[in-house]
């Protein structure tokens, strides 16, 4: 199997990923509570697995490689479950920062953020909306349930998509690391009233930040009691095929279109 993780590679063979234009995923998750039934790694597992899984399927048409995941991300809402370890905006933002500065040295112009937990997706955009003006690459930034939500959808038996420490992430959970599932009384954990979407909410459209003590009394949502292996095996395979064909879509890639006429003026124009 083609070797896709950048620590698996030395030094030259990702000098000559890089002269082949590689894409670059960089994965970012989180180490947080997961319920009673879950470990704390599962979003950098999870997004790890999804990243290789997507990086493998590409390969063949365009090479791709996958940095290690940046585990630290934004997790304070998961904090009063314990377990947890969270990092601010301002750190987040610095280490990916420095960590795009490093791909991009190297010559890489096209890297993927691949994120794996909630709690980053505002912090992911963000960095992007801020760096790409600065950049001589292109980032694009991608949550695995969101780009793959129709495959996952027909997937899940209980849920629409993707939530926390539930019926899809202990799938996947017992699909690569079902030593760590304690499958004891997964019943017990189901939430009736769904995947506790809303508890960042007030009015008809406004945020409010709370934390997740507020969806859930053990720290899971969705129905965890409808997991099992084969349908998690399933789940990454829909979430790999969904951003490796992101991947390899020109569009994703293609420099942004300048409309403008000539002598219409304006600033340079940027990525
Ligand atoms: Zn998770």
């Amino acid at each position: 199997m083609v070797e896709v993780e950048w620590q698996r590679l030395k030094a030259q063979e990702l000098r000559n990923l890089a002269d082949q234009d590689a894409v670059v995923i960089l994965p970012v998750a989180s180490i947080e509570q997961h319920g009673p039934h879950l470990p704390t790694m599962v979003d950098t597992r999870l997004g790890h697995e999804v990243a290789v899984r997507a990086a493998r399927k590409a390969y063949p048409t365009r090479p791709v490689v996958v940095t290690p995941v940046v585990w630290a991300g934004l997790s304070e809402h998961h904090m009063p479950f314990g377990g947890t370890l969270t990092v601010s905006h301002a750190t987040f933002h610095a280490v990916l920062r420095d960590l795009v500065d490093s791909i991009t040295r190297h010559g890489f112009h096209d890297i993927v953020i691949s994120n794996s937990h909630g709690g980053n997706m505002t912090a992911m955009q963000h960095f992007c909306e801020e760096m790409s003006p600065r950049l001589d690459a292109t980032l694009v930034a991608v949550t695995y349930p969101a780009e793959a939500a129709d495959e996952i959808g027909k997937i899940l038996e209980d849920q629409e998509n993707l939530s926390h420490a539930c019926e899809a992430e202990t799938s996947m959970m017992m699909a690569v690391e079902g030593e760590l599932v304690d499958t004891s009384d997964l019943a017990a954990l189901n939430n009736a009233d769904g995947a506790g979407a809303g508890f960042l909410g007030a009015g008809k459209a406004a945020y409010r930040w709370r934390p997740y003590t507020q969806t859930t009394s053990h720290g899971a949502t969705g129905m965890p009691g409808r997991s099992s292996a084969d349908k998690g095996e399933r789940l990454f395979e829909a979430a790999a095929e969904a951003i490796a064909a992101m991947i390899l879509d020109a569009d994703t890639w293609a420099a942004p279109v300048d409309q403008r006429g000539s002598g219409a003026g304006g600033v340079p124009f940027r990525r």
